[in-house]
């Protein structure tokens, strides 16, 4: 038996091309996809589609989705934090956040991830799978449908490595910007990666108009060596080489993420060495007050300590923020609400 095909990873042309092989009409493929976009969870749920269709659909193809299963709101400005569950039992996190400007989703590409940094909650985990273009689709089906909401933007900053999952990412950028489905734009859209450079000479080619965030978090090798093991295949030089490709491959703006780590990487010889590093570069770079994670000894650095920083950046003509802690009584960073439950099935 042919295994069933993916239907929410297609793009309208796609099941158009896909349906009208078996006789069905332009206008019924639209209906379907319609559905699909709304974040159905069952066929069934097709209303103005015939019962003969629906149950024909139900044998050519799978509706793979996430479906909640813990949430948890902050109390102190409204964060949730969600941890789905996947068809095959994996479990993954995203994050509902509200700015002034609307909603914006972090949401997940993977189920663990590869690249072990040790800062990081997700990368102390398993690895099991990359996600499909539908599973990443349907985080953010559900959370609006929990809520009742549309979102504005989309961060690919949950768990997993999206340039490691390369493919189905792409498709997925594909498929949610696509006026045929939930038409959030590419520009309101940012995909973060530990550095993977061959990855991003790739999607400089793809010229999509996202924002790429690159997760540096040191402007030194030997500092990089000793907190992210990717930094052993791409040095920081691979990766400033393939930023200067993007950017003028595609015009934008790269934003490089600097996680704020306690007399490791917060002093004033960080901040001028990241200056020479960022010279003459189209960028922006965000710190992050790093959030503690079980296992590894990496403090928060002092605010008065990232506020000197910001200054030195800043002075140099570097654009520069520092994120807003959001949720922080919920367990912010990404990874630990699997870890633990994970840890409880174990138990
Ligand atoms: N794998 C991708 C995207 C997911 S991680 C990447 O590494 O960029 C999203 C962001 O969270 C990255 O910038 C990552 O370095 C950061 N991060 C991971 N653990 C963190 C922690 N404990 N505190 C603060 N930021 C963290
Ligand atoms: Fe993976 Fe990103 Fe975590 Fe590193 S920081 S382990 S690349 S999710």
């Amino acid at each position: 038996m042919l295994a069933l095909k993916d239907i929410k990873s297609m793009m309208l042309c796609e099941l158009k091309e896909d349906l009208a092989a078996d006789g069905t009409e332009e206008y019924r493929a639209r209906q379907v996809y319609e559905w699909l976009s709304k974040g159905i969870s069952s066929f069934q749920e097709m209303t103005n589609i015939s019962l003969k269709m629906r149950q024909a659909l139900q044998k050519k193809y799978c509706l793979y989705g996430v479906r909640i299963k813990k949430k948890f709101i902050s109390q102190k400005d409204g964060t949730i934090k969600y941890l789905f569950s996947l068809h095959d039992g994996g479990l993954i996190e995203s994050v509902l956040m509200k700015y002034e400007h609307g909603y914006s989703v972090c949401i997940s590409t993977q189920v663990g991830c590869r690249m072990g940094c040790s800062f990081c909650a997700t990368g102390k985990d398993k690895f099991l799978r990359s996600l499909y273009p539908s599973e990443m689709l349907s985080q953010i089906q559900e959370i609006q449908n929990d809520n009742g909401i549309n979102i504005s933007n989309v961060v690919l900053m949950g768990m997993g490595e999206p340039l490691d999952n390369y493919d189905n990412t792409v498709k997925f950028l594909k498929l949610i910007s696509s006026k045929d489905g939930m038409n959030i734009g590419m520009r309101h859209i940012s995909v973060s990666t530990c550095g993977l450079a061959d990855k991003i000479y790739k999607l400089a080619e793809e010229k999509l108009p996202i924002t790429l965030s690159i997760s540096l978090h040191t402007p030194s090798d030997n500092f990089r060596d000793e907190i992210m093991p990717i930094n052993k295949v791409w040095k920081i030089n691979d990766i400033m080489a393939a930023c200067k490709y993007y950017i003028k491959m595609t015009g934008r703006r790269i934003s490089f993420e600097y996680a704020m780590i306690k007399d490791f990487n917060d002093g004033k010889k960080d901040a001028q060495n990241l200056v020479n590093l960022l010279k003459g570069i189209l960028c922006h770079v965000n710190l992050i007050p790093i959030n503690s994670v079980s296992e590894s000894n990496f403090k928060r650095s002092e605010s008065c300590k990232i506020k000197k920083f910001v200054n030195i950046l800043t002075q140099k003509g570097i654009n520069t923020t520092v994120r807003r802690t959001l949720g922080p009584d919920i367990e912010a960073s990404c990874g630990q609400l699997r870890q633990r439950e994970e840890s409880h099935k174990e138990e």
